[in-house]
């Protein structure tokens, strides 16, 4: 199995637990039940910068360095599904 990441958030999905909703029920195959629920984002205003700022808490509780995690961030979402089309 290939390991795929929220392409909102970028956290792992590492098992189906994880997964958001679409509208019928079934389980996402792109996004977190943080991000994703019955087919629609459950923050559909937020921003990427906005994101990062909600995701670097999590990362640090992971033990990362706030600067490393935000650095991170910052690389890896402009690549994600949800923010390709806002960044360029
Ligand atoms: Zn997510």
């Amino acid at each position: 199995m290939t390991k795929t990441f929220c392409q909102s958030c970028s956290m792992p999905l590492e098992n189906t637990e994880i997964l958001g909703t679409e509208k019928d029920g079934s389980k996402s195959s792109e996004y977190c039940l943080y991000c994703y629920e019955e087919g629609a984002f459950k923050q559909p205003d937020l921003t990427m910068e906005q994101m990062i700022e909600i995701c670097v808490p999590f990362m640090k509780e992971e033990g990362m360095e706030e600067s490393a995690a935000r650095e991170l961030l910052q690389k890896h979402l402009p690549e994600l599904a949800r923010w390709k089309t806002v960044s360029q």
